[in-house]
């Protein structure tokens, strides 16, 4: 088989990067690999009932397949060069902003025209925050929700399905460089193609680790966030969730000068598991369809740490720090703010006994035989803190779920092209280690599109 364009991976980089390689140029011959399940067929076997923790799957159903690990989440599309990536370091901060808000209207133009944009322009919070030793990060955040990500997801497969060629349940083992272009291989079988975008998420991270060794492509080291999940009545954070939905909140500690911040605000929201490689973490999400809300809000309390010199491996520190909580937990621990200040595990019994009703069903532990002291001192200062601005932060009753652990991936040399040393040869989305995000991983996809559609000579 011989194609114009092999993109690797469907998640947020590959879809968009199929949408605009047809819209500019419908005759070019695309195909997307992609190793999970189409949309409809993506089920996670966890009930609550007869499966009530994870059974490592072959490929997890959240993680993989159409939409990619964006396709259950949050489907907040925040448009900023303050965080969720570094796209802005390849292709400037202005370009970057109008790929994003393309990406909002393509988003609305594919059944997100009802959702809300949020933003924090001419906000009371900023300053507010900034008197309480708080920084609010800039943002605007389309919220999609789980429930109308899903039918994006499913308009942009009815549009593409009969113009490029999916293959799903098919993951791609090698890539190989061929006379003129790629080829990829995958079970007993191979497809060349002229231009190859890999676009393999955080899942794929360690197959891009292969595939730069096999192609001899550079690669460094990037950081890892941990922290934990916490989670409280709603009304609490109401007033910044209505206005704001998501708030991302910096704070330097006063004991280590380590920066705290907030990530993934899910109001209303449900917390819940993820499987990275067989590693149990804690994420969340929540509806944008007021009947599938929850009593209660959720985010992350993260810090990063980044090691370069003897131990170069910053995943694999994040990897044992969720490999401990899953030892002594079976998987996610839970524990009330006020146990965990008392120096005392949380137990069935005192989680029963809490004014917050937990969302996921995690194991009630003691996250100080988990965390290290500088992220768990962090996180207690950060949790005081955001209580002078959301007054009941720092309750007792308030939950603290963990591990959460952002892994990145290694950041893989690319040129502002977003293109290897290898002419034809790129890598998108959050696989490349430049985007953590949907909207910074949607917009890799479109630039490397339109690069593709703009250089290409007929061969
Ligand atoms: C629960 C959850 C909630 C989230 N919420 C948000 C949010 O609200 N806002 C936000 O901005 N971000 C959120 N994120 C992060 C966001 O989903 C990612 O940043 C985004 O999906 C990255 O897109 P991507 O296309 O680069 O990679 P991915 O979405 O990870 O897609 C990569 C795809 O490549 C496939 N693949 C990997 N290796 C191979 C191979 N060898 N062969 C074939 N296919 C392969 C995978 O199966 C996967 O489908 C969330 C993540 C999770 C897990």
């Amino acid at each position: 088989m011989k194609y114009d364009v092999i993109i690797i991976g469907s998640g947020p980089g590959g879809i968009f990067s199929a949408y605009e390689l047809i819209k500019n140029n419908p005759e070019l011959k695309v195909a997307v690999f992609e190793k999970g399940e189409p949309l409809e067929k993506r089920k996670c076997p966890i009930d609550g009932d007869k499966v009530k923790s994870c059974i490592n799957c072959r490929t997890c159903a959240i993680m993989s397949g159409f939409g990619g690990a964006g396709a259950f989440s949050d489907g907040k599309y925040n448009i900023t060069n303050d965080f969720g990536g570094t796209l802005y370091e390849h292709i400037g901060k202005e370009k970057a902003i109008k790929l994003m808000k393309y990406v909002d209207e393509i988003n609305c133009a594919h059944g997100g025209a009802e959702t809300h944009m949020y933003s924090t322009t001419d906000t009371k919070f900023k300053k507010i925050c900034m008197q309480n030793k708080l920084k609010l990060l800039d943002a605007s955040v389309r919220h999609l929700g789980t429930d109308i990500n899903y039918v994006v997801l499913e308009n942009l497969f009815s549009e593409l399905k009969d113009k490029v060629d999916f293959y799903f349940n098919t993951p791609v083992k090698k890539v190989e460089i061929t006379d003129g272009g790629y080829r990829v291989i995958y079970g007993d079988d191979h497809a060349d193609c002229k231009y190859c975008i890999l676009s393999v998420g955080r899942s794929g991270s360690k197959w891009m680790e292969e595939i730069c060794s096999d192609l001899n492509i550079g690669t460094k080291s990037n950081r890892v966030d941990i922290g934990v999940r916490v989670e409280l009545p709603a009304v609490i954070f109401s007033h910044l969730t209505d206005e704001l939905y998501e708030s991302k909140i910096v704070y330097r500690t006063e004991k280590y000068e380590d920066r705290v911040r907030t990530f993934c605000m899910n109001p209303y929201g449900s917390v819940v598991n993820e499987n990275t490689n067989g590693i149990i973490t804690v994420n969340g999400h929540s509806y944008d369809d007021p009947a599938r809300h929850t009593d209660n809000t959720n985010f992350a309390l993260l810090v990063a740490k980044h090691f370069s010199e003897p131990f170069k491996d910053s995943n694999a520190y994040g990897e044992s720090i969720a490999r401990l909580s899953n030892m002594l937990g079976g998987g996610v621990i839970v524990q009330r703010f006020g146990d965990l200040i008392r120096g005392r595990r949380s137990n069935t019994e005192r989680i029963a006994e809490s004014t917050v009703t937990p969302t996921l069903a995690a194991t009630p532990g003691d996250l100080s035989l988990v965390l290290p002291k500088r992220i768990l001192d962090g996180i207690i200062e950060m949790v005081y803190a955001l209580d002078k601005v959301a007054p009941g932060t720092a309750n007792d009753d308030t939950l603290l779920y963990g591990v959460e652990v952002k892994f990145y991936n290694m950041e893989v040399d690319i040129d502002d092209n977003l293109e290897t040393k290898h002419k034809g040869l790129y890598v998108i989305g959050d696989g490349s280690g430049v985007t953590h995000s949907l909207s910074h991983a949607s917009a890799s996809g479109i630039y490397v599109a339109d690069h593709i559609t703009q250089n290409d000579k007929p061969a």
